[in-house]
């Protein structure tokens, strides 16, 4: 008989790539195996993002499709999981009918052979609770699917309470995972000749177990042979201390590249959000870590949160002037049900939203481009993942600082670090030249 297949979709964030990542290595571990295309599968599972309410439609949309094909396959298993399945939780099964068969968080992953169980044995199965346990999982059940870099999840939820976010409704209060458990699976994976880990939580820098915190772990994952680079995302500005960017600084595997979202570069609108540092002592973190040592910057900004003027906007873009980010995620402000923003007076229109968003990706592919032009000539470490989207004859990877980098080479360096020399410059990607002589493959 042959096997059950799965399919699954993923929206969202990193934590949600690597949900997905361990709902395939549950599955896998069920005897069930990927589908090629989601009308081929068993069980489809949709593993949604509620932090705006455009990626929340989507999923809808998409169930909407499924339902046409589960009415042709009456033994099809839908699952929803993810944000938009806790936030939405049971009123969204009236709403969808007989569609869904399994409804989980993301904290119901553990407990996936259970759910489909029982959905299989009565038609549906739910589990919405906020489990405290839903970190102890073992290594050996994630199926890592981005290799030679892998996510690896140290914590989940969000204590923080910025007033915009609908995260910590839908992922809980903070729970971390055993350092030791960490440990265990990053040195499996260099084992597995994993080069690079990204270390994974909405608020990672918050992490503990017992006396270890963020800079311990790094310190610990350090000395680990074989893993090569280190990542960790996303860091909150308010718990970016000075050990943790000592840290950066010291540790050569960590890499020179950090995401830390500043949201806004207006002090009333930071004071609004409840995000708990003003753009002052943001911008000494920022001189803090450039320091001593040469680190690139990411950051996401929202536009047109309540309240925001045309000055509040203009505070934004001196600051994006001021830093010179080495990219942003911008975003225009979504009002998510049960936030403290949802409540605020002041809206924003959506044509000034649009506008603003505009204007500060306008000022931000300057600057980017002005970063990436600085980078010609230079030696750049290339993790090597793939091809370059524009040509299937190139290959392409990232650099220690996160950039894109495309170029010509033997397919021998897939999977491996290779030293490049940076010859041209866009907005959202590098390109150079091998350099085979000193080459590691
Ligand atoms: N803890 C993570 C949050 C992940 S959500 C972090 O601090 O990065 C990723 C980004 O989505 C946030 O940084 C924010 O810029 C954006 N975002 C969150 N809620 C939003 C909302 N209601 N409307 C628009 N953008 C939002």
């Amino acid at each position: 008989m042959s096997r059950e297949k799965y399919f699954i979709e993923t929206w969202g964030c990193q934590m949600n790539l690597h949900d997905s990542e361990r709902m395939a290595g549950i599955l896998a571990g069920m005897g069930f195996e990927p589908a090629l295309r989601a009308d081929e599968a068993d069980l489809i599972l949709l593993n949604s993002c509620a932090v705006r309410d455009k990626a929340e439609q989507k999923v809808y949309t998409r169930l909407g499709e499924l339902r046409m094909l589960k009415r042709k396959r009456p033994d099809l298993l839908i699952g929803l999981c993810g944000c938009v399945a806790q936030l939405e939780g049971a009123s969204l099964l009236k709403k969808q009918g007989r569609g869904v068969d399994i409804l989980i968080g993301p904290r119901g992953i553990p407990d996936l052979p259970k759910r489909i169980r029982e959905a299989r044995r009565v038609g549906k199965s739910i589990d919405l609770s906020y489990r405290k346990d839903a970190v102890l999982y073992e290594p050996e059940e994630v199926l890592h699917g981005t290799f030679p870099k892998a996510f690896v999840n140290v914590m989940e939820g969000c204590n923080m309470n910025c007033a915009f976010c609908i995260i910590p409704r839908t992922r809980g209060r903070e729970i971390y995972r055993p350092a030791d458990k960490i440990l265990e699976e990053i040195r499996l994976l260099a084992n597995d000749r994993f080069l690079e880990v990204e270390l994974l939580g909405q608020t990672v820098n918050a992490y503990r177990d017992g006396k270890c915190r963020l800079s311990d772990l790094l310190e610990r994952i350090h000395s680990i042979d074989g893993i090569q680079r280190i990542r960790f995302t996303t860091s909150h500005p308010l718990l970016m201390n000075r050990r943790l960017m000592d840290s950066i600084r010291d540790l050569p595997k960590v890499c020179s590249y950090l995401h830390l979202p500043v949201q806004s570069g207006s002090n009333s609108i930071l004071k609004s959000m409840q995000r708990g540092y003003s753009r002052e002592v943001y911008r000494e973190k920022i001189d803090y870590l450039r320091k001593d040592r040469e680190i690139s910057i990411g950051t996401d900004i929202i536009v047109g949160f309540p309240g925001e003027s045309d000055r509040d906007h203009d505070d934004t873009l001196s600051l994006i002037s001021a830093i010179g980010f080495d990219i942003i995620y911008s975003f225009k402000f979504s009002s998510r049900p049960g936030t403290i923003a949802a409540e605020m007076p002041d809206p924003v229109p959506e044509n000034v939203k649009s506008r603003r968003l505009q204007e500060l990706q306008a000022l931000q592919v300057v600057i980017q481009r002005e970063r990436n032009l600085k980078l010609i000539g230079r030696n750049l470490e290339v993790l090597v993942t793939g091809r370059s989207r524009k040509s299937v004859e190139e290959l392409s990877g990232r650099s220690e600082c996160h950039r894109v980098v495309n170029f010509t080479g033997p397919d021998t360096l897939l999977g491996h670090l290779a030293p490049v020399v940076v010859q041209g410059a866009g907005v959202h990607h590098l390109s150079g030249k091998w350099l085979p002589e000193t080459g590691s493959a």
